[in-house]
């Protein structure tokens, strides 16, 4: 069966699976199972192992596109992503989970998506498609025969030639939305503070007039004691004949 590739420039429209990554075997590319407590985690296709901490994330990004009034489905997989992620795989995985001591793991999950979101949807790719000769081409409009949407693999992914999104990737969106997280945070822990203690800004401004009192009513206390001094001082030095007190 001849096999060819067709470039294809669509708009993202949705997201068809919000997971980006998943943890993958190095010699088949198959996803590996994380959830046994075991240190080393073996590939159940190929039989691959690797120390848990060593495993590898691979990105699968599908999406629902449009190419005109033709609607598809097109999943493109691996490193050819990178260049719009902004990082490999496994480094935006180690990321998200450093940063999941920020805000929660399900948010950061959550985070993640918002930026996958921003970074494609409703942007121009053009996809390396592959197709075979018994395969439909969805964007040529013809009738499928069926009512599904057509699901197709590419295998290359190219900004077109007028978009400059350079800069504009997941980890940079990430990182943003993160930022801004973590301000609104701030703001809603100080406002959730000054709630707890009711009056607080009057109690403040309270402690503020009563130290500065304090502070005066000593300086007063030491300025009449320094004044007492000086006119004891004055009355128990010898008075010299034709010498008055206050001299
Ligand atoms: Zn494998």
């Amino acid at each position: 069966m001849s096999l060819r590739r067709a470039l294809v420039e669509c708009a993202v429209l949705s997201l068809q699976d919000s997971c980006v990554l998943y943890p993958c075997c190095k010699g088949c590319f198959s996803r590996i199972d994380i959830d046994s407590s075991e240190t080393r985690l073996t590939c159940s296709k190929c039989g691959y192992s690797c120390a848990r901490e060593l495993l590898e994330y691979r990105y699968r990004l599908s999406v629902r596109v449009a190419r005109g009034s033709c609607l598809f489905g097109v999943t493109i997989f691996g490193n050819c992503l990178n260049q719009f992620f902004g990082i490999h795989a496994t480094g935006l995985q180690r990321f998200v989970a450093d940063k999941s001591g920020y805000v929660d793991a399900l948010s950061t999950s959550a985070l993640l998506v918002e930026a996958v979101e921003e970074c494609f949807i409703g942007k121009h790719f053009i996809f390396g498609i592959k197709i075979t000769e018994n395969d439909t081409e969805p964007w040529l409009g013809r009738p499928t025969g069926s009512n599904k949407m057509a699901q197709l693999i590419a295998t290359q992914m190219i900004l077109p030639e007028a978009a400059d999104l350079r800069g504009c990737t997941v980890l940079s969106y990430f990182e943003e939305i993160l930022h801004k997280t973590g301000e609104a945070k701030h703001c809603t822990t100080a406002k959730a503070k000054l709630q707890e203690e009711p009056y607080g800004q009057f109690y403040t401004i309270h402690k503020l007039v009563v130290s500065q009192m304090i502070h005066f009513g000593l300086l007063f206390v030491f300025l009449c004691l320094f004044q007492d001094h000086t006119v004891w001082t004055a009355l128990s030095a010898p008075l010299r004949p034709g010498s008055s007190l206050w001299d």
